[in-house]
This record gives structure tokens, sequence and C-alpha cells, in this order.
């Protein structure tokens, strides 16, 4: 018994031994692990949220509230299904009106440069409708602004009466009214960054290894069977990805095509797809590039992400995000004394 119980307390020591050696390597190892992190520069947003590229839309969503455009990010199952039956609903009156102006072709694609190449045949085939003084709709703009890639989709590129090139964006509401001025001010900001986007292309701005540098596409990958074929039946030839990037580049540098002259936003209503308004919108490039600095700091992780000030908290009332917030409690709340009603 003594030798089976000497035994059994050599092992125990034995174990014991290799059981704080195990601790000691796991600390060590969560240590050296913190050492890396601290060392390592933090990941900016758009890092954290996988983005070669942003959307105009994403920096609209930050005009409105920043933080709420974080949760929406982290928490989309807190979206209201309301939220996204609307949202279908406006893509389906897009829709409608794009089909009034040309037929939808569905084109396989078989990598992300056959994805990005299908964008640019779209740009193709729109150039010599609006040279010819046509109407296009849902016209694909990119460029690089301030070191980010964005990109966005033009509703309507249309010449008023006076041979003007006009830009229209459609925006369907839930309620028969005019939106706030908040709202306002976000879709001004949309419209005026499309019209930055679309002049940059225009006036030969758009350089190829922009897109090979943010999006890290393979110049050389071959296009699939469908796009050379949809390419070539608009009378392009192109074999791979970086032909139909520079074809687009020329393009649209020798198109002659003018910068846009006005900016206008249609209101209508959902339900019926009634007019509630039209509004015209006066393009300040200085306004614009501050805003577009303030937004695009956030995702390159210069500054952290703010929710809506004192003065607009009645945003907070509709938030879907309001019961979770930390801007809301933490510094609202701070700022106002009280929660928003
Ligand atoms: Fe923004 Fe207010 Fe919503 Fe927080 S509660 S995400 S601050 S709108």
């Amino acid at each position: 018994n003594c030798g089976g119980l000497g035994t059994s307390e050599n092992e125990f020591q034995r174990l014991s031994g290799e059981n704080s050696k195990h601790k000691q390597q796991q600390q060590s190892a969560e240590t050296s692990q913190r050492k890396r992190k601290q060392q390592e520069p933090p990941q900016t947003p758009m890092e954290k949220y996988k983005m070669k590229y942003l959307w105009v839309t994403n920096l609209c969503s930050q005009t409105w509230c920043e933080q709420q455009m974080v949760y929406e990010f982290e928490l989309p199952e807190f979206i209201e299904p309301e939220k996204s039956e609307a949202m279908n609903t406006g893509s389906s009156i897009h829709l409608a009106r794009e089909l009034e102006v040309h037929d939808l072709v569905s084109v396989a694609t078989k990598s992300r440069e056959d994805s990005w190449a299908v964008k640019f045949i779209n740009v193709l085939s729109m150039i010599p409708v609006l040279q010819s003084g046509g109407r296009i709709r849902e016209f694909p703009v990119f460029g690089e602004l301030d070191g980010v890639l964005l990109v966005g989709v033009i509703d309507e590129l249309s010449y008023s009466p006076k041979g003007e090139l006009e830009l229209r964006e459609l925006k369907t509401r839930r309620s028969p009214t005019m939106p706030t001025s908040a709202q306002k001010r976000s879709n001004q900001f949309q419209v005026s960054l499309y019209k930055l986007l679309f002049d940059s292309m225009v006036s030969g701005s758009l350089q190829p290894d922009t897109f090979i540098h943010h999006l890290h596409l393979n110049p050389e990958q071959a296009l699939g069977p469908d796009v050379k074929e949809h390419a070539s039946k608009m009378g392009l030839i192109a074999s791979n990805f970086k032909d139909m990037l520079e074809l687009t580049c020329l393009n649209l540098t020798y198109s002659d095509l003018p910068m846009i002259d006005g900016l206008k936003i249609e209101y209508c209503y959902q339900e019926n797809n009634s007019l509630l308004g039209c509004e015209v919108v006066c393009f300040k490039s200085e306004l614009v590039l501050e805003q577009l600095t303030f937004h695009m700091a956030f995702w390159k992780g210069l500054r952290e992400t703010q929710g809506v000030d004192i003065e607009e908290a009645w945003k907070c009332r509709k938030c879907t995000f309001s019961n979770i917030c930390e801007w809301r409690t933490r510094d609202l709340d701070f700022a106002k004394g009280k929660r928003p009603k």
C-alpha cells in the first residue's frame, strides 16, 4: 500500500509539476500575445469590417449618426423588419425606373475581377448614350477620395432644356411628407459626393492602378466566358481584367463628357409613387470636402466613433439601438443631465 501510495504521490507531484509548467507556459503565451497586441497598430474600422472600399451610402449613414452606423454593422439582427421592408420597396421603385430606359441582362461572374469588369462594361455602355444627349440610369461611379476608394451609383443623368448635365436622385418615403432638414443634409451630401466622383472620372483622374491597389485585384485575371461574351456584344475587346480597366479609364478620359451642372433630389411617396417635392442642391465644394475629411478620419482610425450632437438628440427617440447605446448614456445624458425623451 505504502509503495502504492508512494507511487501515487510521485505521480501526483509529477502531474502537479506538469500542471504548473503548463500554467506558466500559458501565462507567458498570454503575456507575449498581450505585448504583441500592444505593439501592433490598432485595427482601423476599414480593417475591422474587412472593407477594401466604401460606398457613398456608408458616408451618408454617418452624417445621420456614426454610432448608429457602427451598431448596424455589428448588430445587424437589431435592424427593424419595417426598415428592411421599406428598403426593399424603395429598391423595387428604383428598378422599375431603371427598366424604363434599358433592359437588364444577367451575366455570370466567376471572380471578383469579373464583377468589377461588369461594372466597367455598364459604364462603357452608357457613355455613348450620354454623348448623344440621352438619359441614363444607375450609372456606377468610383474613384479615390481622401485616400479611400469610394463607390456609388447615380440614379439618373440627363440634360436640361438648356443643355446642362443634371443628376437626379430618387428618394422614396414611407410617409407622405418631405424629410427633416437633417435627412435632407444627408441626401445633399450624397449627391455632392456623386458629383465629385463623376467629375473626376470624366476629367481623366481615374487611374487603373487605383483599383489594383485598393481592391487587391489581379490585373492578369482572364475574364470569365459570360463576361467576355457580354463585352463583345457591346463591341468591346478585352481578354483580361487589365484590358477592361484600361479601356474604361481611356474611354472616360477621352469621352468629352461635361461635368455635372445641376443636382436634384426627388422625393416620392412609396405608397402610390406620387411626387412629394423636388429639391435643387447647391454644390459647395469646400464644405463637401471638409465633411468628407471628417468622415474619413473615422474610417482611417484617426478618431473615435461619435454619436449625435446634443441638438440632434431627438434622433435617439426613433433609434433601434437607444437602449444599448453607449454614446447616448455616456455622452448625451452627461451633457443634458437627463435622457432624451
Ligand atoms: Fe446614435 Fe442616438 Fe442611436 Fe445612439 S441612440 S446610435 S447616439 S441615434
